[in-house]
């Protein structure tokens, strides 16, 4: 079961204080438990634009998301839904996910997207990302696209 984004509770990057020697911030999650959350910068014109650094797929993000078991990670990693976005058609609902994953993941354009519903064929790895990650994403890819294929099926 999948959960839903504005049902979890999240960090958000505005509601931090950010300055520009900090690297990241320490959240307190609890009274024994603080987890260190790195900041990722992205140059601005003049300046930076300060982004979460998801700890599981070091993407960046807006906002992270406060599992149950303690542990912050995007809504990706979460596997959260919006719900507004929710579609009563399972197979749209899984070829959503598909391009959204490869959307922010992959950087991918919509005729890579659709190479990836059409034929399984994974986008190419983006120039900066390293291998290890580049694999990592295309094996969650491989997995959506295994469940919108079982649900095409049924
Ligand atoms: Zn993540």
């Amino acid at each position: 079961m999948y959960g839903i984004v504005e049902k979890t509770q999240k960090i958000n990057i505005n509601q931090l204080p950010i300055d520009n020697e900090n690297t990241g911030f320490y959240y307190k999650l609890n009274s024994q438990t603080t987890r260190f959350i790195k900041f990722g910068k992205i140059k601005n014109g003049f300046g930076y634009r300060v982004y979460l650094l998801c700890p599981k797929c070091k993407n960046k993000f807006n906002n992270l998301y406060l599992s149950d078991s303690d542990i912050l990670l995007c809504r990706f990693c979460m596997k959260l839904h919006y719900k507004s976005n929710r579609s009563n058609d399972p197979k749209e609902n899984s070829i959503g996910k598909i391009k959204r994953y490869c959307r922010i993941h992959f950087k991918a354009n919509d005729t890579q997207i659709n190479l990836v519903i059409i034929h399984g064929i994974s986008p190419s790895k983006p120039i900066r990302m390293k291998r290890e990650k580049y694999k990592h994403h295309c094996r969650i890819l491989h997995k959506l696209y295994y469940e919108y294929l079982i649900r095409l099926t049924k």
